[in-house]
């Protein structure tokens, strides 16, 4: 195989995770490891620590980080909380909450779930009813993904919140933030949250491979009761300053490094901030799926527009055109990587992605990428898309 020419300039990465690293994350990331008993090592840790503690919003609960992705961290949250056979409800969002229903029921633990209703969010009452037939209290937790990042849909967490609440029922709230972590507030003292998961390859702005939880004391002490024998995932294992223990192993120092130069990056602009600039940009990318579907093929896959993804948005394409060959256009001939359909959206969308280090410029030349490739494949969509979106942020 040749290898291709040489790309110029810079291609986009507009899928939702991966996104586009910072120079400052790669400058902090291209170095030397140093020795674990180096207190530079120590420092980092507790600075990655606090600032991931800041970023979910807890004083009380406690970071953990594993060399994992996101789907590690799911798995350290099946292990330290369900003992085998125990249930939990997962309400349905799409792809997400049903990949995490399959890796518990793979694990040996009993999952209860809410139908997942196609472009919606989660439904509240249903989990409520839910909870109010489990009169003896067997559903252990309640996982919730915050923003599907299939199916672009994001749930409000007050209202599973209040669901429970109103069920008398004792359940854990845990939540996934893996795609609204940097793009969306989490609160999760105030918002009464138990544990949130996150994963480093989104809105932190970093390579994939660190995954990490917040862990409250409710979900602390559902751990410490369970009697499942586990080991590399046992959070319990991980206390003390030692990074060797921390990590169970060498921990992933240069992903650290970056990790520190991210949340650097987030507080300097500040986290208010940060948000404003994802509700912006989603606007935009939002006024031009809106332009593109006046006529022909494509539309917004979330059919509630209060629920639209500020990190992501899953566009439907219609008229037998194949999203995968949008993609390779769009990657090939115009530098714009886009996401594709998963699980049963495969073939049915192609997303943008828009959260992290982006700004008004890069989510433009990405909507213009996206309208050429379209063109150049005689997908049917109103032209006025990438206008719309200069409007939107004209008028922001
Ligand atoms: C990306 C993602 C995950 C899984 O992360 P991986 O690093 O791909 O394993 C889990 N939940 C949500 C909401 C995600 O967006």
């Amino acid at each position: 195989m040749t290898t291709p020419a040489r790309i110029p300039g810079r291609r986009f990465l507009h899928s939702p995770g991966p996104t586009h690293l910072p120079d400052e994350v790669l400058d902090a990331m291209h170095r030397q490891p140093v020795d674990l008993a180096d207190p530079r090592l120590a420092d980092t840790i507790a600075d990655s620590e606090a600032g991931l503690k800041r970023l979910v919003g807890t004083a009380d609960g406690e970071v953990f980080m594993y060399t994992a992705n996101g789907h590690g961290a799911w798995e350290v949250v099946i292990e330290n909380l369900l003992a085998p056979g125990a249930a939990v409800l997962i309400p349905g969002t799409g792809h997400f909450s049903d990949s995490w229903a399959l890796q518990c029921e793979a694990l040996g633990r009993r999952v209860v779930r809410t139908p997942w209703r196609e472009g919606l969010p989660i439904d509240a009452a249903e989990v409520e009813a839910l909870l109010r037939e489990d009169r003896r209290h067997e559903i252990v937790a309640v996982f919730a993904v915050h923003t599907d990042t299939a199916s672009s849909v994001t749930s409000d967490l007050d209202a599973l919140r209040r669901a429970i609440d109103a069920a008398g029922h004792p359940a854990l709230l845990v939540v996934d933030a893996v795609a609204t972590l940097g793009a969306l507030p989490i609160a999760m003292d105030a918002q009464r949250f138990d544990l949130v998961v996150g994963a480093s390859q989104k809105g932190l702005m970093l390579p994939p491979g660190l995954g990490f939880v917040a862990v409250g004391p409710r979900a602390h002490a559902v751990s410490q009761a369970n009697p499942a024998p586990r080991f590399y995932w046992d959070w319990g294992r991980r206390a003390g300053e030692q990074p060797y223990r921390k990590f169970c192993g060498t921990p992933p120092l240069n992903l650290l490094f970056g990790l520190r130069a991210g949340l650097d990056l987030l507080f300097r602009e500040g986290l208010d901030a940060v948000h404003t600039r994802h509700r912006q940009l989603a606007r935009a990318v939002h006024a031009a799926v809106q332009a593109w579907s006046a006529e022909g093929e494509v539309g917004f896959f979330c059919r509630d527009a209060a629920a639209r993804s500020v990190s992501v948005t899953a566009v439907t394409i219609g008229g037998g055109h194949d999203p995968e060959a949008l993609r390779r256009v769009a990657r090939e001939r115009f530098q714009v990587s886009i996401a594709g359909g998963l699980g049963p959206l495969a073939g049915r969308v192609f997303r943008i992605g828009h959260l992290g280090d982006l700004n008004p410029a890069m989510v433009l030349g990405a909507l213009g990428g996206v309208e050429a490739a379209m063109l150049s494949l005689g997908i049917r969509h109103g032209r006025d898309g990438v206008r719309r979106a200069v409007e939107q942020l004209a008028a922001d």
